[in-house]
């Protein structure tokens, strides 16, 4: 396994400068782009790392599968799916074309930014600092990494550029599916977006969800098994966005990608995968991370089809 990654991380370095930085949030720009790095975190607690694995970037809309899970736990199936919908778009992640055109007016799913955004502000908690403070807990347990914090520079960069989500925000408050105060929603989805992480911590975000929301550590249940289930279903369907589909056919696990450059993959049973390679395509999804996690699939056939 350990030589295998390191032979997929060569192999696939040539795709790097066929991708972009996102400058829609300038901070980001400022990242490694030539960057690439795995790791793999098995359910027995072993763990493989390659290429540049202790490399921090933020972990931008994987933050989204986690957020889902606590909005599942704190309010429960019928409330989430009461403002946000079950079906893959087909479109860019911050495309706001659907929410007006098809009505309800609702968010498709959670893993588009007004899906998000909407799952965000169901977080329970008095002010928007401590919602961030809960949300961090969460993560920090996940990932057995008590030193996960929030990267002030990315979170300023994107609540000073971020209008198209204000306005996916506002517009989601003029239809009801927001009740709340909308700047503290966005600021809690800005916040858990520049949480920065190493792929192990995704790797290990990724096994969790394989081990069914038990964590790996001290066997204790954290997440409902159906919460988990219906978040590996999202990842599947909507995680890569409008290239959900060719990833389903070509990798075949769940995995939901961020604009930090990350990919978190999971297989049921089995594995949890974490990838950074912060040059991306022109759907937001890592260039040389799809590249690299088709390979892995492929050579030890995980795709769960
Ligand atoms: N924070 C980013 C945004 O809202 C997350 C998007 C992503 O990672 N695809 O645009």
């Amino acid at each position: 396994m350990q030589e295998f990654i390191q032979k997929i991380i060569a192999d696939n370095k040539k795709y790097i400068e066929k991708g972009t930085l996102p400058a829609y949030i300038p901070e980001l720009t400022k990242a490694k782009k030539e960057a690439l790095g795995l790791s793999i975190v098995m359910l027995d607690g072993k763990e493989y790392h390659g290429g540049d694995h202790r490399y921090k970037f933020t972990i931008q809309s994987i933050s989204k599968v986690i957020t889902l899970l606590l909005a599942l736990e704190e309010k429960g199936e019928e409330y989430v799916f009461s403002k946000v919908g079950m079906e893959p778009t087909g479109d860019p992640f911050n495309s706001m074309l659907k929410l007006e055109t098809v009505r309800p007016s609702k968010p498709f799913n959670p893993m588009i930014n007004a899906g998000a955004i909407a799952i965000s502000s169901m977080i329970e908690g008095r002010s928007s600092m401590g919602k961030v403070e809960k949300l961090l807990a969460f993560f920090r347990q996940i990932t057995d990494n008590p030193d996960l914090t929030i990267n002030e520079n990315v979170y300023l960069s994107e609540k000073r550029t971020g209008d198209r989500n204000r306005a996916l925000a506002y517009f989601m408050k003029d239809v009801g599916v927001i009740d709340k105060d909308v700047e503290g929603s966005l600021d809690v989805y800005f916040k858990q977006c520049a949480i920065e992480v190493t792929t192990q911590d995704i790797a290990r975000i990724g096994a969790f969800l394989a081990n069914d929301g038990i964590d790996l550590k001290t066997g204790k249940t954290l997440v409902h098994k159906k919460h988990i289930k219906i978040a590996k279903t999202f990842m599947f369907t909507c995680g890569m966005y409008n290239a959900s589909g060719e990833f389903a056919i070509n990798v075949g696990i769940p995995a939901k990608s961020g604009v930090g450059g990350g990919i978190l993959a999971t297989v049921p049973g089995k594995m949890g995968i974490g990838i950074v390679g912060p040059s991306l395509d022109d759907k937001g999804n890592s260039i040389a991370g799809i590249q690299m996690i088709r390979d892995l699939s492929e050579k030890y056939k995980l795709s769960i089809l």
